[in-house]
Protein backbone atom coordinates (compact mmCIF):
# COMPACT_ATOMS: atom_id res chain seq x y z
CA UNK A 1 0.00 0.00 0.00
CA UNK A 2 1.32 3.38 -1.06
CA UNK A 3 1.31 6.88 1.06
CA UNK A 4 1.13 10.13 -0.48
CA UNK A 5 0.83 13.63 0.68
CA UNK A 6 -1.73 14.52 -1.22
CA UNK A 7 -3.88 12.41 -3.90
CA UNK A 8 -5.81 14.33 -6.90
CA UNK A 9 -8.20 12.50 -8.86
CA UNK A 10 -8.69 13.61 -12.57
CA UNK A 11 -6.74 14.70 -15.74
CA UNK A 12 -8.45 17.60 -16.97
CA UNK A 13 -6.85 21.14 -16.61
CA UNK A 14 -7.77 21.45 -12.81
CA UNK A 15 -6.40 18.22 -12.24
CA UNK A 16 -2.70 19.02 -14.17
CA UNK A 17 -2.74 22.65 -12.78
CA UNK A 18 -3.35 21.26 -9.33
CA UNK A 19 -0.41 18.79 -9.81
CA UNK A 20 2.03 20.85 -11.17
CA UNK A 21 1.09 23.67 -7.86
CA UNK A 22 1.55 20.51 -5.19
CA UNK A 23 4.37 19.07 -6.90
CA UNK A 24 6.45 22.61 -6.94
CA UNK A 25 5.89 22.40 -3.49
CA UNK A 26 8.00 19.38 -2.97
CA UNK A 27 4.42 17.28 -1.68
CA UNK A 28 5.05 14.72 -4.06
CA UNK A 29 1.48 14.07 -5.74
CA UNK A 30 0.30 11.51 -7.03
CA UNK A 31 -2.34 11.75 -10.03
CA UNK A 32 -5.16 9.40 -11.19
CA UNK A 33 -5.81 10.38 -14.64
CA UNK A 34 -7.96 7.70 -15.35
CA UNK A 35 -7.57 5.56 -18.88
CA UNK A 36 -8.52 8.50 -21.06
CA UNK A 37 -5.98 10.79 -19.85
CA UNK A 38 -6.58 14.91 -20.22
CA UNK A 39 -10.50 15.56 -19.98
CA UNK A 40 -12.46 17.20 -22.23
CA UNK A 41 -10.03 18.92 -23.97
CA UNK A 42 -9.26 15.44 -25.84
CA UNK A 43 -12.52 16.21 -27.94
CA UNK A 44 -11.35 19.86 -29.29
CA UNK A 45 -9.94 20.45 -32.04
CA UNK A 46 -8.45 24.06 -31.62
CA UNK A 47 -8.30 25.88 -28.00
CA UNK A 48 -8.31 29.98 -29.21
CA UNK A 49 -9.03 30.95 -25.37
CA UNK A 50 -6.57 29.48 -23.35
CA UNK A 51 -4.58 32.62 -22.77
CA UNK A 52 -0.55 32.01 -23.97
CA UNK A 53 -1.36 30.80 -27.69
CA UNK A 54 -1.99 33.62 -29.64
CA UNK A 55 -2.18 31.29 -32.30
CA UNK A 56 -4.87 28.56 -30.85
CA UNK A 57 -3.74 25.24 -30.04
CA UNK A 58 -5.26 21.92 -30.32
CA UNK A 59 -6.80 20.40 -26.87
CA UNK A 60 -4.96 17.34 -26.81
CA UNK A 61 -1.64 18.83 -27.61
CA UNK A 62 -2.49 21.45 -24.40
CA UNK A 63 -3.46 18.57 -22.27
CA UNK A 64 0.40 16.93 -22.77
CA UNK A 65 1.72 19.64 -22.60
CA UNK A 66 0.29 19.94 -18.45
CA UNK A 67 0.54 16.01 -18.31
CA UNK A 68 4.25 16.64 -18.63
CA UNK A 69 4.70 19.97 -16.79
CA UNK A 70 3.14 18.41 -13.94
CA UNK A 71 5.37 15.29 -14.03
CA UNK A 72 8.82 17.58 -14.87
CA UNK A 73 8.06 18.41 -11.02
CA UNK A 74 7.51 15.22 -9.75
CA UNK A 75 4.14 14.41 -10.05
CA UNK A 76 3.26 10.85 -10.05
CA UNK A 77 1.15 9.91 -12.93
CA UNK A 78 -1.31 6.85 -12.92
CA UNK A 79 -3.35 5.84 -15.42
CA UNK A 80 -5.91 3.86 -13.15
CA UNK A 81 -9.46 4.93 -11.82
CA UNK A 82 -10.02 5.77 -8.54
CA UNK A 83 -12.91 2.90 -8.44
CA UNK A 84 -14.13 3.58 -4.69
CA UNK A 85 -12.66 5.99 -1.72
CA UNK A 86 -13.16 6.57 1.85
CA UNK A 87 -13.08 10.01 3.27
CA UNK A 88 -14.84 8.92 6.59
CA UNK A 89 -11.34 9.14 8.79
CA UNK A 90 -7.63 10.32 8.16
CA UNK A 91 -5.34 9.37 6.16
CA UNK A 92 -8.14 9.33 3.42
CA UNK A 93 -7.80 5.41 1.52
CA UNK A 94 -8.21 5.12 -2.39
CA UNK A 95 -9.10 2.01 -4.55
CA UNK A 96 -7.87 1.68 -8.25
CA UNK A 97 -9.21 -2.00 -9.23
CA UNK A 98 -11.77 -2.54 -12.10
CA UNK A 99 -14.13 -5.19 -11.07
CA UNK A 100 -13.13 -8.38 -13.26
CA UNK A 101 -14.50 -8.02 -16.82
CA UNK A 102 -15.40 -4.12 -16.54
CA UNK A 103 -13.64 -1.95 -18.68
CA UNK A 104 -13.07 1.55 -18.24
CA UNK A 105 -15.41 2.96 -20.75
CA UNK A 106 -18.08 0.42 -18.54
CA UNK A 107 -16.69 2.19 -15.41
CA UNK A 108 -17.27 5.63 -16.45
CA UNK A 109 -21.03 4.99 -17.94
CA UNK A 110 -21.70 3.78 -14.35
CA UNK A 111 -24.03 5.73 -11.81
CA UNK A 112 -23.34 6.38 -7.96
CA UNK A 113 -26.11 3.84 -7.06
CA UNK A 114 -24.42 1.21 -10.07
CA UNK A 115 -21.02 1.80 -8.54
CA UNK A 116 -22.08 1.17 -4.77
CA UNK A 117 -21.99 -2.81 -4.88
CA UNK A 118 -18.67 -2.47 -6.24
CA UNK A 119 -17.17 0.07 -4.10
CA UNK A 120 -18.63 -1.55 -0.89
CA UNK A 121 -16.81 -5.14 -1.99
CA UNK A 122 -13.20 -2.61 -2.51
CA UNK A 123 -13.77 -1.51 0.48
CA UNK A 124 -12.99 -4.58 2.16
CA UNK A 125 -9.24 -4.84 0.70
CA UNK A 126 -6.66 -3.00 1.47
CA UNK A 127 -6.92 0.28 -0.04
CA UNK A 128 -4.30 0.88 -2.91
CA UNK A 129 -2.87 4.00 -1.78
CA UNK A 130 -3.21 6.10 1.70
CA UNK A 131 -3.14 10.12 1.20
CA UNK A 132 -3.49 12.92 3.58
CA UNK A 133 -5.50 15.23 1.35
CA UNK A 134 -7.14 14.46 -1.59
CA UNK A 135 -7.85 17.17 -4.46
CA UNK A 136 -11.22 15.85 -6.56
CA UNK A 137 -11.03 17.06 -9.94
CA UNK A 138 -13.00 14.66 -11.98
CA UNK A 139 -14.76 17.22 -14.19
CA UNK A 140 -18.14 17.16 -16.09
CA UNK A 141 -19.13 15.79 -19.36
CA UNK A 142 -21.77 17.10 -21.56
CA UNK A 143 -25.02 14.71 -22.09
CA UNK A 144 -24.99 13.92 -26.02
CA UNK A 145 -28.56 13.07 -27.55
CA UNK A 146 -27.60 9.39 -28.53
CA UNK A 147 -28.75 9.77 -32.16
CA UNK A 148 -27.02 8.54 -35.07
CA UNK A 149 -24.24 10.42 -36.35
CA UNK A 150 -23.33 12.14 -33.04
CA UNK A 151 -20.37 10.43 -31.88
CA UNK A 152 -19.01 9.87 -35.29
CA UNK A 153 -18.88 13.85 -35.93
CA UNK A 154 -18.19 14.58 -32.03
CA UNK A 155 -15.47 17.08 -32.03
CA UNK A 156 -15.78 18.13 -36.03
CA UNK A 157 -19.06 18.97 -36.41
CA UNK A 158 -20.79 17.96 -33.54
CA UNK A 159 -19.82 20.40 -30.35
CA UNK A 160 -20.15 20.83 -27.03
CA UNK A 161 -18.89 24.50 -26.35
CA UNK A 162 -20.47 27.08 -28.79
CA UNK A 163 -18.64 30.02 -26.27
CA UNK A 164 -15.09 28.43 -27.44
CA UNK A 165 -16.19 27.29 -31.13
CA UNK A 166 -18.35 29.63 -32.44
CA UNK A 167 -15.86 31.78 -34.31
CA UNK A 168 -14.63 28.37 -36.39
CA UNK A 169 -18.29 28.94 -37.99
CA UNK A 170 -18.13 32.25 -39.64
CA UNK A 171 -21.30 32.18 -42.56
CA UNK A 172 -22.26 28.64 -41.76
CA UNK A 173 -25.87 27.12 -40.75
CA UNK A 174 -25.74 26.09 -37.52
CA UNK A 175 -27.56 24.55 -35.21
CA UNK A 176 -27.84 24.31 -31.21
CA UNK A 177 -30.00 22.00 -29.41
CA UNK A 178 -31.35 22.90 -25.85
CA UNK A 179 -33.56 25.19 -24.14
CA UNK A 180 -31.64 26.65 -21.15
CA UNK A 181 -29.35 29.15 -20.23
CA UNK A 182 -26.56 26.97 -22.31
CA UNK A 183 -28.25 26.90 -25.15
CA UNK A 184 -29.41 30.59 -25.25
CA UNK A 185 -25.57 31.52 -24.69
CA UNK A 186 -24.38 29.81 -27.98
CA UNK A 187 -27.42 30.99 -29.93
CA UNK A 188 -26.02 34.50 -28.80
CA UNK A 189 -22.60 33.19 -29.74
CA UNK A 190 -23.50 32.18 -32.30
CA UNK A 191 -24.79 35.07 -34.02
CA UNK A 192 -21.70 36.88 -34.28
CA UNK A 193 -20.42 34.52 -36.91
CA UNK A 194 -23.21 32.37 -38.79
CA UNK A 195 -24.97 33.02 -41.31
CA UNK A 196 -27.88 30.80 -39.55
CA UNK A 197 -28.61 30.41 -36.19
CA UNK A 198 -31.30 27.79 -35.53
CA UNK A 199 -32.20 26.72 -31.61
CA UNK A 200 -34.04 23.52 -31.74
CA UNK A 201 -36.41 22.61 -28.63
CA UNK A 202 -38.30 19.86 -27.76
CA UNK A 203 -40.93 22.18 -25.29
CA UNK A 204 -42.92 24.85 -26.68
CA UNK A 205 -41.53 27.20 -23.82
CA UNK A 206 -37.92 27.15 -22.69
CA UNK A 207 -36.21 26.89 -18.84
CA UNK A 208 -33.49 29.76 -19.45
CA UNK A 209 -33.60 32.78 -17.45
CA UNK A 210 -35.91 35.19 -18.72
CA UNK A 211 -33.14 38.11 -19.88
CA UNK A 212 -31.20 35.67 -21.63
CA UNK A 213 -35.18 34.07 -23.55
CA UNK A 214 -35.43 37.93 -24.58
CA UNK A 215 -32.79 38.50 -26.09
CA UNK A 216 -32.42 35.16 -27.98
CA UNK A 217 -36.21 35.99 -29.08
CA UNK A 218 -35.10 39.67 -29.82
CA UNK A 219 -32.53 38.58 -32.60
CA UNK A 220 -33.63 38.51 -35.82
CA UNK A 221 -30.45 35.71 -36.79
CA UNK A 222 -31.93 33.10 -34.22
CA UNK A 223 -34.57 30.62 -36.12
CA UNK A 224 -36.48 28.78 -33.07
CA UNK A 225 -37.60 25.51 -33.65
CA UNK A 226 -40.20 24.63 -30.77
CA UNK A 227 -41.53 21.70 -30.18
CA UNK A 228 -38.61 19.63 -31.62
CA UNK A 229 -35.95 17.39 -31.71
CA UNK A 230 -32.95 16.33 -34.04
CA UNK A 231 -33.43 12.83 -34.36
CA UNK A 232 -30.07 12.28 -36.47
CA UNK A 233 -26.59 14.12 -37.49
CA UNK A 234 -26.06 13.51 -41.38
CA UNK A 235 -23.13 13.42 -43.79
CA UNK A 236 -20.21 12.02 -45.23
CA UNK A 237 -16.56 13.27 -44.47
CA UNK A 238 -18.53 16.38 -42.06
CA UNK A 239 -21.68 17.52 -40.77
CA UNK A 240 -24.18 17.76 -43.86
CA UNK A 241 -27.75 18.11 -42.79
CA UNK A 242 -29.71 17.03 -39.59
CA UNK A 243 -33.12 15.36 -39.30
CA UNK A 244 -35.35 17.11 -37.24
CA UNK A 245 -38.78 15.80 -35.95
CA UNK A 246 -41.26 18.69 -35.24
CA UNK A 247 -44.76 18.61 -34.04
CA UNK A 248 -46.79 21.30 -35.67
CA UNK A 249 -50.54 23.07 -34.06
CA UNK A 250 -52.15 20.11 -34.51
CA UNK A 251 -49.24 18.54 -32.71
CA UNK A 252 -48.57 16.34 -35.87
CA UNK A 253 -45.30 15.44 -36.20
CA UNK A 254 -43.21 16.06 -39.39
CA UNK A 255 -39.58 14.45 -40.36
CA UNK A 256 -37.45 17.60 -41.76
CA UNK A 257 -34.20 17.31 -43.50
CA UNK A 258 -32.46 20.46 -43.14
CA UNK A 259 -29.42 21.48 -44.27
CA UNK A 260 -26.02 22.22 -41.70
CA UNK A 261 -22.87 23.08 -40.96
CA UNK A 262 -22.39 22.30 -37.27
CA UNK A 263 -24.50 21.27 -34.12
CA UNK A 264 -24.22 22.93 -30.65
CA UNK A 265 -24.97 20.31 -27.82
CA UNK A 266 -26.58 22.38 -25.14
CA UNK A 267 -28.73 20.20 -23.07
CA UNK A 268 -26.89 20.58 -20.17
CA UNK A 269 -23.68 18.45 -18.21
CA UNK A 270 -23.27 15.45 -15.98
CA UNK A 271 -20.26 15.87 -13.35
CA UNK A 272 -17.79 13.04 -12.73
CA UNK A 273 -18.80 12.58 -8.84
CA UNK A 274 -20.33 9.10 -9.03
CA UNK A 275 -17.24 7.56 -7.16
CA UNK A 276 -16.83 10.07 -3.82
CA UNK A 277 -21.47 10.99 -4.42
CA UNK A 278 -21.72 9.27 -1.11
CA UNK A 279 -18.70 10.28 0.82
CA UNK A 280 -19.14 14.16 0.43
CA UNK A 281 -21.93 16.90 -0.03
CA UNK A 282 -23.10 17.06 -3.68
CA UNK A 283 -25.68 19.50 -4.97
CA UNK A 284 -29.18 18.36 -6.35
CA UNK A 285 -27.50 18.17 -10.31
CA UNK A 286 -24.42 15.70 -8.30
CA UNK A 287 -21.81 18.83 -8.34
CA UNK A 288 -19.48 18.65 -5.31
CA UNK A 289 -20.52 21.27 -2.63
CA UNK A 290 -17.44 23.17 -1.71
CA UNK A 291 -16.63 26.47 0.51
CA UNK A 292 -19.99 25.77 2.76
CA UNK A 293 -17.76 26.54 6.07
CA UNK A 294 -16.72 30.09 6.38
CA UNK A 295 -13.53 29.00 8.43
CA UNK A 296 -12.53 26.96 6.21
CA UNK A 297 -10.76 27.05 2.48
CA UNK A 298 -13.37 27.79 -0.49
CA UNK A 299 -12.06 24.68 -2.05
CA UNK A 300 -12.96 22.49 0.48
CA UNK A 301 -15.72 20.01 0.37
CA UNK A 302 -17.82 18.84 3.40
CA UNK A 303 -14.92 16.48 4.39
CA UNK A 304 -11.98 18.35 6.16
CA UNK A 305 -8.74 17.90 3.77
CA UNK A 306 -11.03 16.59 0.90
CA UNK A 307 -10.78 19.83 -1.69
CA UNK A 308 -12.70 19.77 -5.25
CA UNK A 309 -12.26 21.95 -8.24
CA UNK A 310 -13.30 22.54 -12.38
CA UNK A 311 -16.25 21.38 -13.45
CA UNK A 312 -17.05 18.86 -11.28
CA UNK A 313 -17.82 21.59 -8.50
CA UNK A 314 -18.85 24.11 -11.36
CA UNK A 315 -21.70 24.37 -13.04
CA UNK A 316 -21.40 28.34 -14.09
CA UNK A 317 -17.98 28.66 -16.05
CA UNK A 318 -17.09 25.53 -17.61
CA UNK A 319 -13.81 26.55 -19.12
CA UNK A 320 -10.33 25.27 -19.34
CA UNK A 321 -9.06 28.38 -17.76
CA UNK A 322 -11.27 28.62 -15.04
CA UNK A 323 -10.85 24.99 -14.36
CA UNK A 324 -7.13 25.19 -14.26
CA UNK A 325 -7.65 28.56 -12.01
CA UNK A 326 -9.50 26.22 -9.44
CA UNK A 327 -7.15 23.29 -9.85
CA UNK A 328 -4.39 25.84 -8.60
CA UNK A 329 -6.75 27.28 -5.83
CA UNK A 330 -7.31 23.81 -4.01
CA UNK A 331 -3.58 22.76 -4.51
CA UNK A 332 -2.74 25.73 -2.79
CA UNK A 333 -5.51 25.53 -0.17
CA UNK A 334 -4.12 21.70 0.11
CA UNK A 335 -0.60 22.54 1.04
CA UNK A 336 -1.90 25.20 3.46
CA UNK A 337 -4.10 23.05 4.98
CA UNK A 338 -1.20 19.67 5.70
CA UNK A 339 0.99 22.61 6.77
CA UNK A 340 -1.51 23.77 9.62
CA UNK A 341 -2.33 20.01 10.21
CA UNK A 342 1.58 19.64 11.16
CA UNK A 343 2.31 22.44 13.02
CA UNK A 344 -1.12 21.64 15.20
CA UNK A 345 0.80 18.47 15.71
CA UNK A 346 4.47 19.78 16.57
CA UNK A 347 2.67 21.72 19.62
P1 LIG B 1 -30.19 23.07 -18.11
O1 LIG B 1 -30.65 24.33 -17.45
O2 LIG B 1 -30.33 21.79 -17.38
O3 LIG B 1 -31.00 22.97 -19.49
C1 LIG B 1 -30.87 21.85 -20.31
C2 LIG B 1 -31.82 22.02 -21.48
O4 LIG B 1 -31.64 20.92 -22.37
C3 LIG B 1 -33.30 22.04 -21.07
O5 LIG B 1 -34.01 23.01 -21.79
C4 LIG B 1 -33.76 20.62 -21.46
O6 LIG B 1 -35.09 20.59 -21.92
C5 LIG B 1 -32.88 20.30 -22.62
N1 LIG B 1 -32.63 18.87 -22.71
C6 LIG B 1 -32.16 18.02 -21.75
N2 LIG B 1 -32.06 16.76 -22.24
C7 LIG B 1 -32.49 16.84 -23.53
C8 LIG B 1 -32.64 15.87 -24.54
N3 LIG B 1 -32.31 14.58 -24.35
N4 LIG B 1 -33.12 16.25 -25.73
C9 LIG B 1 -33.45 17.56 -25.95
N5 LIG B 1 -33.33 18.52 -25.03
C10 LIG B 1 -32.86 18.15 -23.83
O7 LIG B 1 -28.65 23.14 -18.55
P2 LIG B 1 -27.76 24.41 -18.98
O8 LIG B 1 -28.46 25.27 -19.94
O9 LIG B 1 -26.44 23.82 -19.38
O10 LIG B 1 -27.56 25.22 -17.63
C11 LIG B 1 -26.98 24.60 -16.49
C12 LIG B 1 -26.88 25.62 -15.35
O11 LIG B 1 -25.89 26.60 -15.69
C13 LIG B 1 -28.19 26.38 -15.12
O12 LIG B 1 -28.32 26.62 -13.75
C14 LIG B 1 -27.98 27.66 -15.87
O13 LIG B 1 -28.75 28.74 -15.36
C15 LIG B 1 -26.46 27.88 -15.66
N6 LIG B 1 -25.92 28.69 -16.76
C16 LIG B 1 -25.89 30.04 -16.59
C17 LIG B 1 -25.43 30.85 -17.60
C18 LIG B 1 -25.39 32.33 -17.41
O14 LIG B 1 -25.82 32.79 -16.37
N7 LIG B 1 -24.90 33.09 -18.35
C19 LIG B 1 -24.99 30.29 -18.82
C20 LIG B 1 -25.04 28.92 -18.97
C21 LIG B 1 -25.52 28.13 -17.94
P3 LIG B 1 -36.36 20.81 -20.95
O15 LIG B 1 -36.38 22.28 -20.68
O16 LIG B 1 -37.49 20.33 -21.76
O17 LIG B 1 -36.09 19.98 -19.74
Amino acid sequence: MKKASVAIIGSGPAGYTAAVYNARAKLEPVLFAGQKSGGQLMWTTDVENYPGFKEGVPGPELMMAMRQQAKRFGTELNDQYVTAVDFSERPFKLWTQLPAGMTGQDFEEKSAAELEPIKKELRQSEPDLIAEAVIVATGAVARKLGIPGEDKFFGRGVSVCAVCDAAFYQDKITFVVGGGDSAMEDALALTKYAQEVHLVHRRDEFRASKIMQERVLAHDKVKVWWQSEVKAVLGENKVEALKIEQKNESQKTEIKEVVADVLFLAIGHKPGSAVVADQLQVDGHGYIVTGQNPNQAPTMTSVEGVFAAGDVVDRRYMQAITAAGQGCAAAIDAERWLGAQRDTKEM
